[in-house]
């Protein structure tokens, strides 16, 4: 492999972190392909935009499902009861995070989010 894609990368990020909070389905999977193949022609149009892919197709992708009433990725590392979401610092940046959209704190890097603990 010498060739480095970045949208691969982007698409590995936003998995993990889908997959992180049981997102991961035939639906959500088509979801980040079709984001994905939407920054591959805009990435096209403008090649310095290499450095943004990651976090951008994380919001798309949270975007998307936002617009299907789901909310990811949850936030929970908060006391505060009411369900609230986590959103990537800096919208248009390199080295994108998760911050609490409540608190503001740092939750993780982009791809980095820890599996969710499963309760009986
Ligand atoms: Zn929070």
């Amino acid at each position: 492999m010498t060739t480095h894609d970045p949208l691969l990368h982007a698409r590995a990020l936003v998995l993990s972190d889908l997959g992180a909070q049981g997102l991961i389905d035939a639906h959500t999977v088509s979801v980040v392909e079709d984001c994905v193949a939407q920054r591959r022609w805009w990435l096209s149009q403008w090649q310095q935009g290499a450095a943004f892919v990651n976090g951008l197709v994380a919001q798309d992708v949270q975007d998307a499902l936002f617009d299907e009433s789901r909310r990811w990725p949850l936030c929970v590392g908060c006391a505060d009861p009411l369900e609230h979401s986590l959103s990537i610092e800096p919208e248009l940046g390199p080295d994108p995070h998760w911050v609490c959209s409540a608190s503001g704190a740092k939750v993780a890097a982009l791809g980095g989010l820890r599996p969710l603990m499963t309760s009986d």
